[in-house]
């Protein structure tokens, strides 16, 4: 979908804003400025990145990040530029987050649900992550109009820069706040 598309469409769907996580690129930030847009809707710009032990959506200073580092490295190369990584569909079957990374707090907030996960995958995120003390937040995952906004969530802060989103998303990880997610 274009972004343009995607700006539109959230308004309609009643969203205050959109996280454009593309594979390995911020390229979008080229075509639409970072922020709220004419219509109202906010738009933060992350990536989404693979690694062998899962994937993460991530936001920072990430523009020129290389591909090939290994969860941990991402992991601590995040913390250490202030970023965030949120786990991305976790125990979605053949592409789920390593287990342990949960265990042992390397990831400290995941998705709980994603709209591209079956329920049976969001439902062992929502039922085993609370166990690590991993802060939840949902996402559509959506890659076409149709699929934009199936799971939204409520942050606790409101949210006009990805400096904003970097430290709402910290707050969870430091409270383990309960946000509202909606499906
Ligand atoms: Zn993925």
């Amino acid at each position: 979908m274009s972004l343009e598309d995607a700006i539109l469409h959230a308004k309609e769907c009643g969203l205050d804003g959109i996280c454009i996580t593309d594979h390995h690129s911020m390229a979008g930030m080229e075509k639409v400025k970072e922020g709220p847009q004419s219509n109202g809707v906010c738009v933060i710009f992350g990536m989404e990145y693979s690694t062998t032990q899962g994937d993460f959506l991530i936001f920072g200073p990430y523009q020129h990040l290389p591909k090939g580092l290994d969860a941990l490295d991402l992991l601590a190369y995040i913390r250490a530029t202030g970023g965030v990584a949120i786990g991305a569909h976790p125990f979605r079957r053949g592409r789920s987050i390593r287990e342990d990374l949960f265990r042992t707090r390397f990831v400290k907030v995941a998705e709980g649900m994603n709209g591209r996960n079956n329920s049976d995958e969001n439902q062992v995120a929502l039922t085993r992550l609370p166990r690590y003390g991993t802060a939840l937040v949902g996402g559509s995952d959506a890659h076409n109009i149709k699929e934009l906004g199936r799971v939204k969530t409520e942050l606790p802060i409101k949210v006009l820069s990805r400096r904003d989103f970097i430290e709402a998303i910290r707050y969870l990880e430091d409270t383990n706040f309960p946000v509202k997610i909606y499906s």
